[in-house]
């Protein structure tokens, strides 16, 4: 198998050059200028990227695919992720794995590895979900990291299903730091927004616009303070997922000039879709639960300016895929009940692309460096993935700025009924993604393999 890129623009997170890049099997093992084609072994595959950029394949490092939640079940599995996500770009995947509070860790890593490595079309990896921490599981936590899963993930809000015990939140951060393992966490204060939403539904508040008011920046603030508090405690690696608001940034912010380690991570529907989704009549506004939840317009430009001054590491999606028939409407009572999750798998990428490049927020390489080298540096994965360096993967993304549409469900291989970002202009698409060499996109269509995903192991970095 051998691939030759000729004359794309090379954007990485540090440089932008025209070159061409040879990949020989599943590896990156030339870029130089002028590569002649007649000098490669017969039956190389020649793509044409003038006019084009040429990034490393991105990374999302948040995502949820199995995923029971909430009494239902996430909408996708590894096969339409796989297809979504290389669709928009996406080559590596970091999924959440996340058991209940009755299930044995050990049990629920094999579980989630089964369902991803016979349809996996992307290469994946995940974050170890830790919802329990009694003396009896603690080795288990171990095994799991010895097994190539370098990061946990804590859970301060979902009082009474996903969430620790200060207790437990303690041992298990230190757990981490011992094991050289970054913690990535959900940051909430689950007490009160469990007091929040009881006061809202007894005074008959039901629809989706209150699941916002349950939830505040306070709120969240609050669950970043406490978080970077044990860090700096413990001297533990955290990365804070989904930070939505100023008020958390700040937070966040002000724990890293007090010498705490700790990275953010933003999600796309935060830097795009307001607190005015939310509230849209007929339900609809239950197409756009999530958590935390969208916010005052406001935080819009302090996100795109964080990762402009790169204090703001990544951003990911956060998919959680519900359907709104079916799934979403189960919450048509009380919007305690809405499953959380704003899909955006597909769409990342290109919004980024579209609504932070074209814009004028953001330049090409700080796109590159949060939508993927940032993810690969934090979690093990550099200069293997999130790089253009002979040596590195050949996952690549060969770019198409000139390309117009909108965005909408039926371009999308997610299993959701919906798109949150119907209508929207999109400028770029992927012309060719490649996954170690292999062609697995073509013009925004999945031509690839199912199955051909591997596990990433990763060592702890921390
Ligand atoms: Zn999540």
């Amino acid at each position: 198998m051998a691939l030759l890129i000729r004359g794309g623009r090379i954007v990485t997170a540090t440089d932008d050059y025209t070159a061409d890049i040879y990949c020989r099997d599943e590896t990156i093992t030339r870029i130089e200028r002028g590569i002649d084609p007649k000098g490669l072994p017969p039956g190389t595959d020649v793509v044409d990227a003038a006019g084009k950029y040429v990034f490393p394949g991105f990374i999302d490092p948040h995502v949820h695919i199995y995923l029971p939640f909430m009494g239902t079940f996430a909408a996708d599995d590894y096969e339409s992720a796989s297809k979504a996500a290389l669709a928009g770009g996406t080559t590596t995947l970091i999924e959440m794995i996340c058991p209940g509070p009755a299930d044995e860790p050990v049990a629920a890593f094999e579980l989630w590895r089964s369902k991803a490595e016979p349809l996996a079309a992307v290469d994946y990896t995940f974050h170890m979900s830790v919802v329990r921490f009694e003396d009896a599981v603690r080795g288990q936590f171990r095994d799991i990291v010895r097994a190539g899963v370098a990061s946990f993930k804590v859970f301060l809000a979902y009082k009474g299903a996903l969430n620790l015990s200060d207790e437990h939140l303690f041992a298990a951060m230190k757990l981490a730091k011992e094991l050289g393992v970054i913690v990535t966490a959900h940051c909430e204060n689950a007490d009160a927004i469990d007091a929040l939403q009881r006061a809202l539904l007894a005074a008959g508040k039901t629809g989706p616009e209150w699941h916002g008011p349950s939830r505040p920046p306070a709120v969240e603030a609050d669950g970043v303070h406490h978080l970077c508090t044990f860090a700096e405690l413990l001297g533990t690696h955290v990365y804070i997922v989904h930070t939505s608001c100023d008020a958390a940034v700040r937070e966040a912010l002000a724990a890293r000039y007090r010498g705490v380690n700790v990275w953010i991570e933003s999600v796309i529907p935060h830097f795009l879709l307001d607190e005015s989704y939310a509230a849209r009549r007929e339900f609809e506004g239950a197409k756009y639960v999530m958590s935390p939840p969208l916010r005052a317009k406001t935080n819009q430009g302090v996100l795109w300016n964080g990762v402009k001054a790169r204090a703001i590491s990544t951003i990911a999606t956060d998919h959680a895929p519900f359907r709104f028939h079916g799934q979403k409407d189960m919450g048509k009572d009380a919007f305690t009940k809405i499953p959380n999750g704003i899909p955006s798998i597909q769409e990342r990428v290109d919004l980024v692309h579209t609504y932070g490049v074209t814009a004028g927020r953001l330049g090409l390489q700080a796109m590159v460096d949060a939508c993927s080298t940032q993810a690969a540096r934090l979690f093990g994965l550099y200069p293997r993935k999130g790089a253009i360096q002979v040596g590195s993967d050949a996952d690549l993304v060969v770019y198409d700025p000139a390309f117009r549409g909108t965005f909408a469900q039926e371009c999308s291989y997610s299993k959701v009924d919906y798109n949150a970002y119907e209508g929207w202009e999109r400028q770029g698409r992927a012309s060719v993604v490649t996954v170690r060499g292999e062609v697995q996109v073509k013009d925004g269509e999945f031509v690839g393999t199912i199955g051909r995903g591997e596990f990433l192991q990763r060592e702890p970095t921390h």
